[in-house]
């Protein structure tokens, strides 16, 4: 650029880090010099940009600020670094190749929803990706499922052994066009392609639809694994569907068209989202979201039985879009797995196992590296908060307030199963993974452990872990020779809920849930700590109760109202085989566990409420009773106050006695038993805060666990706290329940480590 005067001339180099990689990034940075009349280059450098530039010293200035203000809608850029640098009179600006470096901060990319540029281009006849269901673009697309090894490239994609045509090549290397260096690149001439049974591409498709249309399931690979779909509207496809997957009740998701103005006409037709609803499900994640069902929506009352809620997202994948626009209304999209484990990616394992509930099986053959569940959200207090992350939000990095003393990998729980890693101010949490009771589970969870190491270059050099001897994630991690930091089921939720929020402060947190070990050997899940990640002091929990039966308690409400009953002296008979056998058994203590959980206590008010005895799936009771309490528009006063009484250690435990009569006067509905069962446990939080509320023992309430999955508690609890002038939170980022649970182990084993 010989024509710039030196005065006014200018050389920098400047590095970007965020999420920069796999958003179309440096296609952006390349356009922008260009458009500014900038020469240099940017290289892609392990997990940061790197960029050259020169030029007039006002453009440059454009420049930065433009790097990070006009980026890409999917890039997180800062401007980590910039510094003069010796002028060079380069000409013109290049991107150079991908360069590894060992000490930056590493993003991986989640999974990407389908673009609108791509959409159109899609439904456009004259375009060669015309109905071809894998385009993607710098926007768009596929990342963590296909990401072999990063720096993020093509050949170290699963896309490697798809060789790109000259005029996908023409558009990856033309700069000016939005497919410039987009790795997962792919048309029908050069692309993955659909197939079933012997048919490829579009009769693939439409024999896949003929099969929805006539109301048979059918297996469809997607991006992080195979859904299970069936026409949502139909009683007899989804009973079909329920049946073969031996699923009775548990809720199915389901996927809408993407129809009108902001794609949510299709929505609206089925369910009364809230402002925070319809934001989370327009959001690029393209999360489950569960929504308030219309009483007039054509979807079979199969979907949910039991609940006035369903989950419904919109179509995120091309191929995903094509099946919904052309079925034209909701399809069930539920995992295509067997019960709890991870979902099934391979073409030879979804013929294997789901060759005896899918009717067809729509394939495709773009390898999916490693599973990736939906995400699933639910709104509470006004944000849509994570029941479960997985594909288009995880892997999830976050920022540690204190960082870790040194590179630790957390195993998580043992049902709900996802792990994190953490190095340094760092921490990576995993995509949703499963229930770790099959040989496959822990076989996915070796490998995401190993992988997302290996991904960010965290070299673990030690384990987190539940203190629960039993869960397959503590004793795998016992066999890694690693130093073993062993945290306490509710200390690592009460963590993870701290390290989402400012450091320093002390926290009375309410971590409430099914099952965890206490530290004194009982089942605890109804406590409350006080303290901060490193130090929890258990302060308060329930009323402590004997239960028969422990684990199975989960499945089986019976057992949990029996405990309470019986250990209030009452006379009851569950209704089982051989009720007096179980009482004799219970009354010499034979299987019967000391249990202060809340989870129990919502499965005996089912029960009690209800009926319920057994339930098909873990949550069942709780969730059905808090959509009975939904209904109750009467008034509250009547529901029962809990007394507090400290017991010989102090801990404050609240008494669910005074429940019981009320729950089982059947002179009340059952809508006000459930309500009025909600506002007593509200109140006795209250109480409780206010009890330990003397002086100024702690800074925040916290609510955590998977009981405040519950909205109808947890914003009940949430506005009684208030009106006394405390501050509650709610986690945000992470899954109130076991989900996020390895990221709180992270936390507090590096609160241990570090004294
Ligand atoms: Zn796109
Ligand atoms: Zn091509």
């Amino acid at each position: 650029m010989p024509d710039i005067a030196e005065r006014t001339r200018a050389a920098r180099r400047i590095t970007v880090t965020g999420r920069v990689q796999g958003v179309g990034y440096r296609p952006f940075v390349f356009r922008l010099a260009a458009d500014l009349g900038l020469a240099g280059d940017v290289r892609n450098c392990t997990g940061e940009v790197h960029i050259a530039v020169e030029g007039e010293t006002a453009a440059i200035a454009a420049f930065e600020c433009a790097l990070v203000e006009q980026a890409p809608p999917l890039a997180r850029p800062e401007l980590a670094t910039s510094q003069a640098d010796e002028w060079r009179g380069a000409e013109g600006f290049r991107i150079l190749p991908s360069e590894e470096s060992e000490h930056a901060a590493i993003h991986v990319p989640p999974d990407l929803f389908c673009c609108d540029d791509c959409l159109a281009e899609m439904a456009d006849p004259g375009q060669r990706r015309h109905r071809y269901p894998f385009t993607n673009c710098t926007q768009c697309g596929p990342r963590y499922t296909i990401i072999a090894a990063l720096p993020y490239d093509r050949p170290a994609t699963s896309m490697a052994g798809f060789d790109l045509c000259p005029a996908c090549a023409a558009e990856y290397g033309d700069p000016h066009d939005r497919r410039f260096h987009a790795q997962p690149l792919a048309c029908p001439a050069c692309g993955p392609q659909l197939s079933c049974g012997d048919l490829a591409g579009e009769a693939a498709l439409q024999a896949a639809l003929d099969a929805l249309r006539a109301g048979q399931v059918v297996a469809v690979r997607g991006v992080g694994g195979y859904h299970l779909m069936c026409d949502a509207g139909s009683d007899e496809a989804v009973a079909r569907l329920r049946e073969r997957k031996h699923r009775p009740d548990k809720p199915l998701a389901v996927m809408v068209p993407q129809r009108g103005d902001d794609g949510l006409d299709a929505v609206r037709a089925l369910a009364l989202p809230d402002a925070a609803e319809l934001a989370a499900l327009a959001a690029p994640e393209r999360a489950i979201v569960l929504v308030r069902r219309r009483a007039d929506a054509a979807l079979s009352q199969l979907i949910a039985p039991g609940l006035d809620e369903v989950g419904l997202f919109l179509p995120y994948s091309p191929l995903h879009h094509l099946l919904l626009a052309e079925f034209g209304g909701p399809l069930v999209a539920t995992s295509g797995n067997i019960s709890g484990e991870p979902v099934l990616t391979e073409p030879d394992q979804a013929d294997d196992r789901l060759a005896g509930i899918a009717d067809c099986m729509l394939h495709h053959n773009r390898p999916i590296l490693r599973p990736a569940d939906d995400s699933v959200l639910r709104a509470i207090a006004g944000a849509a908060r994570p029941i479960r992350i997985g594909r288009g939000i995880a892997p999830l990095e976050l920022a540690l307030t204190e960082p870790l003393p040194m590179p630790l990998l957390a195993t998580g729980g043992h049902m709900k199963n996802a792990l994190a890693l953490g190095s340094g101010a760092r921490a990576i949490a995993s995509p949703h993974i499963g229930d770790l009771d099959s040989p496959r589970a822990r076989q996915v969870f070796e490998q995401v452990a190993a992988d997302l190491a290996r991904l960010y270059r965290i070299d673990p050099q030690a384990i987190a872990c539940d203190a629960h001897p039993s869960y397959a994630t503590t004793r795998w991690a016992e066999q890694q020779g690693l130093p073993l930091v062993r945290v306490q089921h509710h200390h690592a939720h009460a963590s993870a809920l701290a390290a989402e929020h400012k450091p320093g402060i002390t926290w009375l947190t309410f971590a409430w849930d099914g099952t965890g070990l206490g530290e004194d050997g009982a089942i605890w899940g109804g406590e409350a700590l006080l303290g901060q990640p490193g130090a929890w002091r258990r302060v308060a929990s329930l009323r402590e109760f004997t239960l028969p039966g422990g684990d199975r308690a989960a499945r089986e409400p019976w057992r949990s109202a029996a405990a309470l009953l019986w250990e209030a002296g009452q006379d009851w008979s569950p209704p089982i085989a051989d009720p007096a056998l179980a009482r004799a058994a219970w009354g010499r203590r034979l299987g019967t566990f000391p249990c202060s959980s809340a989870g129990r206590l919502f499965d005996a008010a089912a029960m009690l409420v209800s009926g319920m005895a057994q339930a098909s799936y873990e949550g069942q009771a709780p969730a059905g009773l808090e959509a009975l309490a939904r209904r109750w528009t009467g008034p509250l006063d009547g529901a029962p106050t809990l007394p507090l009484q400290a017991d010989a250690q102090g801990v404050l435990r609240i008494d669910w006695h005074p429940l019981l009569a009320m729950l089982a006067d059947d002179a009340l509905p059952r809508e006000q038993r459930a309500a009025l069962f909600h506002e007593s446990l509200a109140q006795a939080i209250r109480a409780t805060a206010l009890a330990l509320a003397d002086g100024s023992a702690f800074d925040a309430v916290g609510l955590t666990g998977g009981v405040f999955q519950n909205r109808l508690l947890a914003e009940r609890v949430l506005a009684l706290l208030e009106e006394d002038g405390m501050i509650a939170h709610l986690p945000k980022l992470l899954p109130v329940n076991d989900g996020g649970l390895a990221f709180g182990q992270l936390v507090e084993a590096g609160a241990v480590l570090r004294r």
